[in-house]
């Protein structure tokens, strides 16, 4: 069965590239058939919030993205533990006593040669009288994977193709901090494997975690931590960038609650990010089910993705416009029923100026200053006003008759004088909204003030 998972760190809200990663690993379950996971990596204590986990539930509730799933680094730290014993009697993690600032020195004499700044594995070389030395001292050892330089590291890319890492021009990766905390490498691959994840999609700044990974998954099987697998599938999708090109700050910061305040729609958000990046088209599409048929690893570029909000809003508003009423009518004005919807949908923009627009049926509106002959035309209007199934038609066809005007003359003082602005809805079907006895005081407001 398809598993995939998405890992957010409960450090920040969501942003608009967490969302379009949880949002492709949704979608690439669905098509198979298969199961999302959410996964919280929350071994960073400090750093994680309680807050965070609850708005990133709420904010994929919102986006109907729906874990069939929910697993929680904290509540998992024995499994890690589990896993370090097994990679500890099999030789593949080992203690180091360096300091931060040794190995900062260390990169940066490695650099100043010109050479990539490569762990040396110094702590390899100490005996055991010189780590029980370490000890004695109080310092405790922050533990590291030992790679396997001999074992070749290579995996065929779901979006990047044929991927080759030579283990030696890997710095062996630090799993275990000196107060005992796990840092994410090794706790992500323990949870993969226990949660049975099939197919692992994340962004590309993930490239060089996924070499080291695939080395701690076949040690965790070798050493017995569990029956082996096959290996997982892995695709790494090029970055989101800003508008002008770069990894913006904005972007960082733009999630769910930003994008519902301007009045986008999930499904507009939606549209967007799962084609934003691919060779397929963007298009307004409100049924998942042909967005999912739609998904294919095959189809994303390597190139960063770029988000524009005007492309955002433009799709929000094609997706507006097909909403039904179902599934609007909670967040509509009191009295407005489906024909109000209809009547004023193609003119909004986001659902929320269904409100503003509402106020043209329900009044007040705004007063408009006309001149001698307008105030006279609209006398007449409230005159040949008579009602019917369509009485914007049959109105503008009496007055062209009784008056001659025709085109804007005879429709621009008709539509200020009844919903007091120059553009807006359809009148056909908003006059027969706005009733008999509103119009013609309207008329009559605007002809004899
Ligand atoms: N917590 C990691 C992140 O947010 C998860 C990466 C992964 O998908 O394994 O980058």
């Amino acid at each position: 069965m398809t598993t995939t998972r998405f890992a957010p760190s409960p450090t920040g809200r969501l942003h608009v590239g967490n969302i379009r990663t949880a949002l492709h690993n949704w979608m690439l379950a669905k098509k198979h058939g298969g199961r999302f996971l959410l996964r919280i990596d929350d071994t960073d204590a400090e750093r994680s919030r309680e807050e965070y986990v609850e708005a990133i539930r709420a904010d994929l509730a919102w986006l109907g993205i729906e874990p069939e799933g929910e697993g929680r680094q904290s509540a998992r730290l024995d499994r890690y533990e589990a896993a370090f014993a097994v990679l500890k009697a099999a030789g593949r993690v080992y203690p180091c006593y360096e300091t931060a600032q040794e190995l900062d020195l260390k990169r940066k004499v490695l650099l100043g040669r010109g050479l990539p700044p490569i762990y040396d594995r110094g702590a390899l070389d100490l005996s055991d009288a010189q780590r029980a030395a370490k000890e004695a001292e109080g310092i405790a050892p922050h533990w590291r994977f030992k790679l396997d330089h001999d074992e070749p590291i290579e995996w065929t890319d779901g979006i990047r193709g044929a991927q080759k890492f030579d283990a030696a021009q890997l710095s062996d990766p630090v799993v275990r901090r000196a107060d005992g905390s796990w840092l994410y490498m090794l706790p992500s691959a323990v949870d993969d494997v226990d949660m049975d994840v099939t197919h692992v999609l994340r962004g590309e700044d993930h490239v060089s975690n996924t070499a080291v990974q695939i080395q701690i998954f076949t040690a965790l099987y070798a050493a017995g931590f569990a029956a082996a697998k096959p290996l997982l599938e892995f695709a790494h999708e090029a970055l989101l960038v800003g508008n002008e090109g770069k990894l913006s700050k904005r972007l960082g910061s733009l999630g769910c609650d930003a994008f519902r305040e301007k009045g986008i729609e999930p499904e507009a958000l939606i549209g967007l990010l799962a084609r934003l990046g691919t060779s397929q088209p963007v298009e307004p599409i409100t049924d998942r089910a042909k967005l999912i048929e739609s998904f294919d690893l095959s189809t994303f570029g390597r190139a960063p993705a770029r988000f524009d909000d005007a492309e955002l809003e433009r799709l929000n508003t094609a997706i507006v416009h097909q909403m039904e009423f179902d599934t609007v009518k909670d967040r509509l004005p009191a009295g407005m029923d489906e024909a109000g919807w209809h009547a004023v949908r193609p003119n909004l923009s986001t659902v929320h100026e269904a409100i503003e627009l509402w106020r043209l049926v329900t009044g007040p509106i705004d007063q408009v200053e006309f001149s001698a002959e307008d105030r006279a035309y609209l006398a007449e209007a409230a005159r040949q006003l008579h009602w019917s199934d369509d009485p914007w038609h049959a109105l503008t066809a009496a007055l062209k008759n009784s008056t001659g005007r025709k085109g804007k003359p005879l429709f621009l003082p008709l539509r200020q004088a009844l919903t007091g602005m120059d553009h807006g809805p359809d009148m056909g079907e908003l006059l027969p909204l706005i009733g008999e006895a509103e119009a013609r005081a309207r008329l009559e407001k605007a002809a004899h003030g």
